[in-house]
C-alpha cells in the first residue's frame, strides 16, 4: 500500500490528511500527485467519488506554499472552474481542509447570490479561487476580477461544463490567463469536444485515468432489502445462517453503531469485531488480522476506518446503514470486488434511508435490484424506494428455484432509477453515456440462497 508521504507531500498536508482519517491515496491520487508536484499539465479521466479533488488540491497547495508569492489585488494564484455551485463549495472546502496548516486565502464565486461580498473578498487578491464560469466572467467584465497573474488553472468536470453550455465563457476565461500557467483538466468522459478543449488549453499533458465507477459497480451483485429499522438486527443476524457469508464487511454510519452491531453479532454466536477511529491502533490491527485469518466472520466498520482495509476475499459487503454520501456506497461495495473478482453487496434500507438510496442510484446510474423475498420485507418502504412499483407478480416458489429470483421479472427500475435525471434530461455529468440498465438476477445459479432465513426456504439475496 502506497503512503501519502511516498508521493512527496509535505508535513502540513500529511497532518491534515491524517486528521481527515485518510490512510492511503486513492488510485487517481497515486497517479496524479507526483506529476502535478512537478508542475506538469495533466488530463485526468475520473469521476466524482474517486478522490479526484484531493488529487489536484494537494499538489497545488504544496506548490503554492513552495513558490511563495503574494496574490495580486483582484486576482488569484489558483483558479478552479467547476460546473455548479455545489461542486464549487465542495472543492473550496477541500482546499480549506487540506490546506488548514498553510496560511492561504480562499474565495468562492458563483451565481445565484449577491455579487458584493464576492467582489469584496476578491479585492485584496486570494490564493485559491473556485468559481463557476458565468459569474466569474461577469465579475471579470465589471473589472472586479483579473486573471493575468493566475499560476494554475483547473477545469473540473469539464465535460459537464461543456454540456451546460459554458464553452464560450471558458474560452474567454482561459484567454485572460497567462500561457505560462500549469493547467489541469478533469473529465469523466472524453467526447470530441473535450479532446478539442484539452488540445487547446493543455501543454504536453500527462494523462491519468482511473476505472470508471460504473465498471467497478458492474462486477458486484447488488441487492437492496427494504426493512423496518427495528428488524434490521434480526435480518442481519439471520443472514449469517448461510455458510457462504464467509467474510462479511458490514458498514454503519457511526462508531457507536459499529460497536453495537459487532456486540450484537457476537452475542448471537457470530465471531465479529468493530473497527473505527475510537479504537487504538493495536485493537484495529488485531481486528483486521482476525478478519484476514478467518477468526472472525464479520468486521463492522465506519467509512473512514474502512478506507485502510486491504483484505482480499471479502464475500459480502453489507450496508447495515446506507451512507448519506453516495460516493461512499461505491467505496464500500468496491471492497468485495477486488482484483477483478466479483462480490455481493447487500443494503438494508429503512424508511429514513430511501432518499440516500435514490442519490446512490443516481451516482451509479443504475437501479439497485430489490430483494422482495426476505422475511422482513417492508412493502410500505419498498413502494417508496422502488419508485412506487408494486411487488412483481407471478414469482415462482422460492424453494423450487436454484436461484431464489431466477425467472422473475426484472426488479430493477428500468434504465433510469425513479425516472429521474441528474441533469435535466441528460445523464448525470452530461456524459452522453447511456445509463446502466437496472440489472435483474445476475449470476444466477451456483450459489444457494439463505437457508434458515425466517420464513424458511431460500431467501434473500445470493448468499
Ligand atoms: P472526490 O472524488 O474528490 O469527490 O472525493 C470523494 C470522497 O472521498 C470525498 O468525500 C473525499 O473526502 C474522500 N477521499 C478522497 N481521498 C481520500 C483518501 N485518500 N482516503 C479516504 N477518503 C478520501
Amino acid at each position: 500500500m502506497t503512503l501519502f508521504s511516498e508521493l512527496g507531500l509535505d508535513a502540513p498536508l500529511l497532518k491534515a490528511l491524517e486528521a481527515e482519517g485518510y490512510t492511503s491515496p486513492t488510485p487517481i491520487q497515486e497517479q496524479s500527485i507526483p506529476h502535478l508536484l512537478q508542475g506538469k499539465d495533466m488530463l485526468g479521466l475520473a469521476q466524482t467519488g474517486t478522490g479526484k479533488t484531493a488529487s489536484f488540491a494537494l499538489p497545488i497547495l504544496q506548490r503554492l506554499d513552495q513558490i511563495k508569492q503574494r496574490a495580486m489585488p483582484k486576482s488569484a494564484r489558483v483558479l478552479v472552474l467547476t460546473p455548479t455551485r455545489e461542486l464549487a463549495v465542495q472543492v473550496g472546502q477541500s482546499f480549506k481542509t487540506y490546506g488548514c496548516h498553510y496560511r492561504l486565502r480562499h474565495a468562492l464565486v458563483f451565481g445565484g447570490v449577491g455579487m458584493v461580498p464576492q467582489i469584496k473578498t476578491m479585492a485584496g487578491g486570494v490564493d485559491v479561487l473556485v468559481a463557476t464560469p458565468g459569474r466569474l466572467l461577469d465579475l471579470m467584465n465589471q473589472g472586479a476580477i483579473r486573471l493575468d497573474s493566475v499560476e494554475v488553472l483547473v477545469l473540473d468536470e469539464a465535460d459537464r461544463m461543456l454540456d451546460m453550455g459554458f464553452i464560450l465563457p471558458i474560452r474567454k476565461i482561459v484567454a485572460a490567463i497567462p500561457k505560462s500557467r500549469q493547467t489541469v483538466l478533469f473529465s469523466a468522459t472524453m467526447p470530441d469536444s473535450i479532446v478539442g478543449l484539452a488540445n487547446s488549453v493543455l501543454h504536453q499533458p500527462v494523462r491519468v485515468e482511473v476505472t470508471p465507477v460504473s465498471s467497478t459497480v458492474d462486477k458486484i451483485d447488488q441487492k437492496v432489502m427494504f426493512v423496518d429499522r427495528e428488524n434490521k438486527r434480526t435480518l442481519l443476524t439471520e443472514m449469517f445462517a448461510c455458510k457462504t457469508v464467509e467474510r462479511a464487511l458490514i458498514f454503519t454510519r457511526t462508531k457507536h453503531g459499529a460497536n453495537r452491531v459487532a456486540e450484537m453479532l457476537e452475542k448471537s454466536g457470530i465471531p465479529s469485531d468493530a473497527i473505527h477511529g475510537n479504537k487504538s491502533q493495536g485493537a484495529r490491527q488485531k481486528a483486521l488480522a482476525d478478519f484476514k485469518d478467518g477468526r472472525i466472520r464479520a468486521l463492522v466498520a465506519t467509512d473512514i476506518a474502512a478506507r485502510g482495509i486491504d483484505v482480499d476475499g471479502i464475500t459480502h459487503v453489507i450496508n447495515f446503514e446506507l451512507p448519506n454520501e453516495p460516493e461512499s456506497y461505491v467505496h464500500r461495495i468496491g471492497r468485495t470486488a477486488r482484483a477483478g473478482a466479483s462480490g455481493i453487496a447487500l443494503s438494508l434500507c429503512d424508511a429514513d434511508e430511501v432518499s440516500y438510496l435514490r442519490s446512490i442510484e443516481k451516482t451509479i446510474r443504475q437501479a439497485v435490484p430489490v430483494d422482495y423475498e426476505h422475511a422482513y420485507h417492508a412493502p410500505h418502504i419498498a413502494s417508496r424506494g422502488a419508485g412506487g412499483k408494486p411487488k412483481p407478480q407471478g414469482r415462482p416458489q422460492a424453494h423450487s428455484q436454484a436461484h431464489p429470483q431466477a425467472g422473475r421479472p426484472q426488479q430493477g427500475r428500468g434504465n433510469n432509477p425513479h425516472g429521474e435525471h441528474a441533469n435535466g434530461g441528460k445523464p448525470a455529468h452530461g456524459s452522453g453515456r447511456p445509463a446502466q440498465p437496472g440489472r435483474g438476477p445476475a449470476k444466477a445459479g451456483g450459489k444457494p440462497g439463505f437457508k434458515g432465513m425466517p420464513g424458511g426456504g431460500q431467501r434473500a439475496a445470493r448468499g
